[in-house]
């Protein structure tokens, strides 16, 4: 395994495109090259936890279903814990809901109403801006909660859908813009 430091440029060189997915004129960003290669993707959370110490984030938060995969990664690494915002009717306890537009199809996610305790020091792990919808989506629900959102972090951002309009007001860090 090679000990060189991951560079977004290594990650970007890995994530499949996939054209129509799930539907025609989609260009899906496919990354799980990234997380079957070790090195990458532990250079990927490295990428996403830079400037966080262990002890400056209470709880990472990742979005259904390919954001659990990085958050869960990012909460270890900072010591932080893990809290899931998941499709509507997944979370067995009581929820908040928010309903959204997104790049292909509508949604609807929801967290516990009880996930966390209101100041809470949060980041947000999605593995990819495009609309925005789904962020916003969860940051309304977040704020629903009382969390304070640090930053909103993805892996890949489709710079051409502005889905940083939507996410306003946070500050938001992404590894590779298309
Ligand atoms: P949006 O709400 O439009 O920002 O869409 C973001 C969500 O949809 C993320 O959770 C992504 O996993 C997924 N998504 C949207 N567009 C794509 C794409 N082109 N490739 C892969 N995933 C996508």
């Amino acid at each position: 395994m090679s000990h060189k430091k991951v560079s977004s440029t290594d990650l970007a060189n890995a994530i499949r495109n996939v054209p129509d997915f799930p539907k025609p004129g989609i260009q899906f960003k496919d990354i799980t090259p990234v997380l079957a290669d070790p090195h990458l993707f532990n250079g990927c959370i490295e990428l996403l936890t830079d400037g966080f110490k262990p002890g400056q984030v209470d709880a990472v938060v990742g979005i259904d279903a390919r954001g659990f995969i990085f958050a869960a990664a990012v909460a270890l690494k900072l010591n932080a814990g893990f809290i899931p915002v998941r499709k509507k009717g997944k979370l067995p306890y009581t929820t908040h809901e928010q309903s959204y537009d997104l790049e292909y199809g509508s949604n609807t996610i929801a967290i516990h109403i009880d996930a966390v305790k209101p100041g809470t020091r949060v980041l947000l792990v999605d593995d990819l801006l495009a609309t925005g919808g789904t962020a916003a989506a969860a940051a309304q629900l977040l704020k629903k909660i009382g969390a304070e959102i640090l930053e909103i972090n993805f892996l890949i951002e489709l710079g051409f859908l502005n889905g940083r309009d939507k996410l306003k007001g946070f500050p938001i860090k992404s590894l590779i813009m298309y």
